[in-house]
């Protein structure tokens, strides 16, 4: 996409920047108060799992023969639980992990045995290895936060329409610090990107010169469908490792947090059964298990759906279609879709849209959109340490508002954008 195409002939310049100035402040006149900054789900999504709060009763106080109410049943997760998300992650129930309220601290104790003790093919800890991981730009903010937080060094690699840039993850995975590579496979966090099944079979078999190089696969948005019909098939990670000759290369995580309760539902993980094994020894080091109440009651729920979890995700598509077609369709009326102003992904799934602005100024559209009511997720999020060398990156979460307010919120983005790529092109031709 070029940007130089905008040849203004005399008295143009200004005429756009004073039309962009005019919308801008007719949208901050309206005194908005919208909120497009964070990927949560919206109250009619949660509606939906209401069920959950009333589906065990003083009858259900076994499940598996184990009593729900006590220590037993070990670390990885209620039996019942572990065959529902295989089948959701399309592995062997022996091949999971069920834990706690969400995937993200799953990574984070994933991540940190690999630090403190190194993962089974290790020659020692992480930690003392300087451990470097690869992540995908633009990407997610926790992602990174996460990893640092934890020590590790982080390396970018573009996330491109079909996945991770594969070959720029071969060339880093050449240094013997580097020990893996955590992204999102399905629908990804911004973009909505999903790995293709060549360039995943080639991630699951790359030459890498750390013996323990790791494929983190964070795939909260496996289930997260728009349209049943078209839709990006998830790949598997598990069995794609194994097949290449890696079995433990692999650790794929979800949770029910855009299925059910967000931060109140299950973070599980999948990998062979030899790392389950790694996984329960440091688990059980500092649990005597988790809570199997939580899993009955997911078990139960999702069961009972009609048609059971895919039934689910069917009723939150049809809440969530509506608002990314408000954003695609708002975009494409107020800024056209030739590129002159902006690019924005146009997902099968997941939760988020990914928006480039032609010139660098993303910085500006946030703050003028913030300054109109209009909350967006803050510039640079999208890339380690908040530096968007691009700064073109906003990430767009159209899920939590109704479909109204995207619908207003959007066309306040637009003129957001408007005004600031005129500000900007008036400034460089001085
Ligand atoms: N991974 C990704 C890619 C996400 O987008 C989110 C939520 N925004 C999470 C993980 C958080 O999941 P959980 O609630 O299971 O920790």
């Amino acid at each position: 996409m070029t940007t130089d195409t905008v040849q203004p002939g005399p008295g143009q310049p200004s005429d756009a920047l004073a039309a962009a100035q005019a919308a801008y402040d007719a949208l901050k006149a309206r005194r908005l108060g919208l909120n497009m900054q964070r990927g949560q789900p919206s109250d009619a999504d949660f509606d939906l799992s209401n069920g959950l709060l009333t589906v065990l009763g003083e009858g259900d106080l076994r499940m598996d023969g184990l009593d729900l109410r006590n220590y037993t049943g070990g670390v990885t997760g209620l039996p019942s639980a572990r065959a529902m998300f295989a089948h959701f992650l399309d592995v062997k129930a022996e091949n999971v992990v069920v834990w706690n309220n969400a995937s993200l601290e799953l990574q984070g104790l994933v991540l940190s045995f690999a630090q403190l003790h190194g993962v089974r093919n290790s020659t020692g800890p992480w930690f003392t290895q300087q451990p470097r991981m690869i992540v995908t730009v633009p990407g997610y903010d926790r992602h990174f936060l996460l990893l640092q937080t934890l020590g590790f060094t982080l390396l970018t690699v573009p996330m491109q329409p079909d996945g991770p840039d594969v070959e720029a993850i071969e060339r880093l995975a050449a240094d013997p610090t580097v020990k893996g590579v955590l992204f999102v496979p399905t629908y990804s966090n911004p973009g909505g990107e999903s790995i293709s099944p060549e360039k995943a079979r080639r991630l699951a078999g790359l030459k890498a010169a750390a013996p323990d190089f790791t494929i983190f696969a964070d795939d909260a948005y496996r289930v997260h469908h728009l349209d049943e019909e078209d839709r990006d098939e998830p790949v598997n990670f598990v069995v794609l490792a194994r097949d290449a000759g890696y079995p433990d290369r692999a650790f794929v995580f979800a949770s029910t947090s855009k299925v059910t309760f967000a931060g109140a539902g299950l973070g599980f993980v999948a990998s062979s059964e030899d790392n389950v094994k790694w996984l329960s020894k440091y688990l059980g080091a500092q649990s005597i298990g988790p809570n199997k109440l939580e899993q009955a009651r997911h078990v139960r729920f999702l069961e009972a759906y009609p048609g059971g979890l895919e039934g689910l995700m069917q009723a939150h598509a049809r809440l969530i279609a509506p608002k990314f077609r408000a954003v695609d369709e708002t975009l494409r009326a107020e800024l056209g879709g030739n590129g002159e102003y902006a690019t924005w992904t146009s997902p099968k799934g997941g939760y988020f849209i990914s928006l480039d602005t032609a010139e660098p100024v993303a910085a500006r559209v946030v703050q003028l959109a913030g300054e109109a009511g209009i909350s967006l997720t803050p510039a640079g999020a999208t890339y380690p340490d908040g530096q968007d060398p691009t700064g073109r990156n906003i990430r767009l979460a159209p899920t939590r508002p109704p479909v109204e307010e995207v619908y207003t919120a959007m066309q306040g983005v637009a003129a957001c954008i408007r005004l600031a790529t005129e500000e900007y092109r008036a400034g460089r031709r001085g």
